[in-house]
């Protein structure tokens, strides 16, 4: 295997946006260029122990930083190297690596994610609105459990309030209290896509593979799925 080149950065700043998702940033070393929805690979060192964990570019290519959001496990390595990182910190990275980006114009686009899988969706679809100005319809499905998991959702509506062919929806598979909102899994949901077009999924290999099941069974051919899976 070709040895991959690695990329030093700071880290930028880092937040919790629930009890268990983080939005970290990571200054974008300079001739470091990529593709929105490709992903890359921190190199996390720990002792004599060195591993590489993927995550998704939430941010897009024309973005002066990384962006990241991504699931903190208990006694995960990345989640415990993200947990214990401090802004100014630096980061060892390999990549872009990946296939999951948008080539195709003039079709509607659909996205669905669940957790920490909008982060490469979230990229594709401000580079779609914002770099290249697709005026095609954009709708995004957003499934989390509870309402308090739902994050990003202030950025959602800047983005639908901003461009009329944007529009999202945000679905709770275990909904509480007050929430008057949608409920269910995403795929309950795929009815409110369009019926043709490109269709970009995200999330755990369950999700991916109920809602490609879903769209084949609502004759989307398969060459107009496309998936990543965490
Ligand atoms: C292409 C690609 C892109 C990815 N992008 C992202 C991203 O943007 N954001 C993000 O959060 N993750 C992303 N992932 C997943 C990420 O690479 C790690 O696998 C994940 O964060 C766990 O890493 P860790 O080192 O903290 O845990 P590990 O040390 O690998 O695992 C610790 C324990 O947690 C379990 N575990 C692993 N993942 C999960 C999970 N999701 N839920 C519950 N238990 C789990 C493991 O089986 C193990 O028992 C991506 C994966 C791929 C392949």
């Amino acid at each position: 295997m070709i040895a991959q080149k690695e990329w030093k950065s700071p880290c930028l700043s880092k937040k919790m946006l629930t009890k268990d998702m983080l939005e970290l940033h990571i200054i974008r070393p300079e001739s470091f260029t990529y593709a929105a929805g490709q992903f890359i690979q921190f190199v996390i060192k720990n002792g004599d122990e060195t591993v590489l964990r993927a995550f998704s570019l939430a941010s897009h290519p024309a973005q002066p930083d990384l962006e990241f959001s991504t699931k903190l496990i208990p006694g995960g390595r990345a989640s415990t190297f993200f947990s214990n990182l401090s802004p100014e910190d630096e980061v060892v990275f390999q990549g872009p690596n990946g296939r999951f980006i948008c080539t195709t114009e003039n079709q509607p686009l659909s996205f669905i994610a669940t957790g920490a899988g909008i982060a490469p969706i979230w990229g594709i679809i401000t580079d779609e609105l914002m770099n290249k100005k697709n005026p095609q319809p954009i709708h995004f499905i957003f499934g989390v459990r509870s309402e308090a998991d739902i994050f990003w959702s202030e950025r959602l509506n800047a983005l639908a309030n901003a461009h009329p062919n944007f529009s999202f929806t945000i679905t709770l598979s275990q909904p509480e209290g007050s929430w008057s909102g949608k409920t269910g899994r995403v795929t309950t949901h795929v009815h409110l896509l369009p019926k043709h077009g490109n269709f970009y999924l995200c999330g755990n290999p369950d999700m991916v593979k109920d809602a490609r099941a879903t769209l084949l069974e609502k004759n989307i051919s398969p060459t107009n799925i496309h998936f990543e899976i965490f």
